[in-house]
């Protein structure tokens, strides 16, 4: 059952939380309302699901979809100008990851943007979220998810009696690409190693990985998201649990997909317990 908070969410975020199911009462029957949410068979279907789900390997894509391996750390090491590599240099504490990744010049991205976006929120946290890049309004307050698709974030997150303030949250780069185009590849290699040590670091009981970009540079595959959601993954090379989602922006445009990301959430929840 919900709390009157999260119901508040959950109608916040567009969501239906109760369905019409009929009653029988004697000769009289009746429809009434109950919540759609964490039924007895649903939860072992989760469970199967978590049970069962194995990592997609990179022959499950057609040829023409598949993207390159997952990038290692030791090809994905920034160099900066002096062709230092600031990473192997060291990126075994936070603050020599925050420190390289604002002194971070490997890529245009940092020329381009207002400041660098580490990441933010609780370094001890079970769950870690890995968005795109920053956009405008992360660009200008260094902070991850901070405009609509943030608020939704935040409010998707509440549903499942999560507050902001207890995830990590960052993204595949961490400086704004121009216009919010996709960052590049090289741009994602880039930055790789800077999202790596931040896991390791953290080392989350789940990575919630939100949107195609974010997907496909995690998971080093190209399959659509909507294809990606229905399986189970693990952080390549790792026993790191990985759940993709769609990007909030994408739900702020779709609507209607709210219903899929509704589940998602649900087993969210159920593979943080
Ligand atoms: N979209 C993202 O993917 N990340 C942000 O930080 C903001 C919007």
């Amino acid at each position: 059952m919900l709390t009157t908070r999260q119901q508040h969410c959950l109608k916040g975020i567009g969501i239906q939380q109760w369905s019409e199911r009929k009653t029988s009462d004697g000769d009289r029957s009746s429809t009434v309302s109950v919540p759609v949410v964490f039924a007895e068979d649903e939860i072992e279907a989760i469970n199967q699901f978590i049970e069962t789900a194995q990592q997609p390997t990179a022959t499950d894509a057609p040829a023409e979809e598949q993207s390159p391996s997952p990038v290692s750390v030791s090809d994905s090491v920034p160099e900066n100008a002096e062709g230092e590599h600031a990473a192997i240099r060291a990126l075994d504490s936070w603050d020599a990851i925050i420190e390289a990744i604002h002194g971070c010049d490997a890529c245009e991205l940092a020329a381009n943007c207002t400041q660098k976006v580490p990441g933010v929120g609780n370094r001890q946290a079970d769950l870690m979220i890995v968005g795109e890049g920053p956009g405008h309004d992360e660009d200008i307050q260094g902070e991850p998810f901070v405009g609509r698709s943030g608020q939704l974030l935040d409010r998707m997150l509440a549903t499942i009696g999560i507050a902001r303030e207890q995830v990590y949250i960052t993204n595949i780069v961490k400086c704004r690409p121009p216009n919010n185009r996709d960052p590049k590849q090289d741009e994602a290699r880039h930055c790789r190693a800077y999202l790596e040590a931040q896991i390791e670091q953290i080392a989350p009981k789940v990575v919630l990985s939100v949107g195609r970009v974010s997907a496909h540079n995690l998971l080093g595959s190209s399959e659509p998201v909507g294809k990606l959601i229905k399986q189970m993954h693990k952080l390549p090379g790792t026993e790191t649990p990985v759940k993709v989602t769609y990007h909030p922006a994408y739900l702020l445009r779709n609507p209607s997909a709210k219903a899929i990301a509704w589940q998602d959430l649900k087993l969210l929840f159920q593979m943080l317990q």
